[in-house]
């Protein structure tokens, strides 16, 4: 078995945990401990994000479809990830979380399929608490990495994600 390095990145409370904690136990958590992000908005942290999209093979990119603002968030998160990487072509998911939510919806679907389209990657609207796209979110980063196959690490045996 391969391993796959999956890095989830996206502002504070879009869903980043519950999208992960949701694919990995198959339970929606109502409240998890904020992620380090949320607490840490450092120098520190911006070279601490390098570090993780320098290891990561794959990138799931998320926003909250309730919030506009987490929408405009990630645009500079992808710059990171094409500037670490030295690539356009990183296996990479535009995801707008908390389609439950459709009512309360800030961003609309064409907008993120826009933006999809811009970068070149899938997009997809998931809800981490109907379990909305999940699996099949994992499933398509690890496809879209498969297809990059990376020649290196082929040989170990545990999926990792990091959650940030
Ligand atoms: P993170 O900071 O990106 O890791 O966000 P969390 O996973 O901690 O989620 C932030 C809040 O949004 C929590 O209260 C979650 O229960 C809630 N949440 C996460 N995903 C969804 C979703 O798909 N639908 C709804 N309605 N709430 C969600
Ligand atoms: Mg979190």
């Amino acid at each position: 078995m391969r391993e796959y390095k999956v890095v989830v990145l996206g502002s504070g409370g879009v869903g980043k945990s519950a999208l992960t904690v949701q694919f990995v136990t198959g339970t929606f958590i109502e409240k998890y401990d904020p992620t380090i992000e949320d607490f840490y908005r450092t120098e520190q942290f911006a070279s601490m994000r390098d570090l993780y999209i320098k290891n990561g093979q794959g990138f799931i990119l998320v926003y909250s479809l309730v919030n506009q603002q987490s929408f405009q968030d990630i645009k500079p998160m992808r710059d990171q990830i094409v500037r670490v990487k030295r690539y356009e072509k990183v296996p990479l998911i535009l995801v707008g979380n908390k389609v439950d939510l459709e009512s309360e919806r800030e961003v609309l679907t064409a907008e993120g399929r826009a933006l999809a389209q811009e970068w070149g990657c899938p997009f997809m609207e998931t809800s981490a608490k109907s379990k909305t796209m999940v699996d099949e979110l994992f499933a398509e980063i690890v496809r879209q990495m498969n297809y990059a196959s990376l020649p290196e690490k082929q040989d170990q045996c545990c999926t990792t994600c990091i959650i940030q």
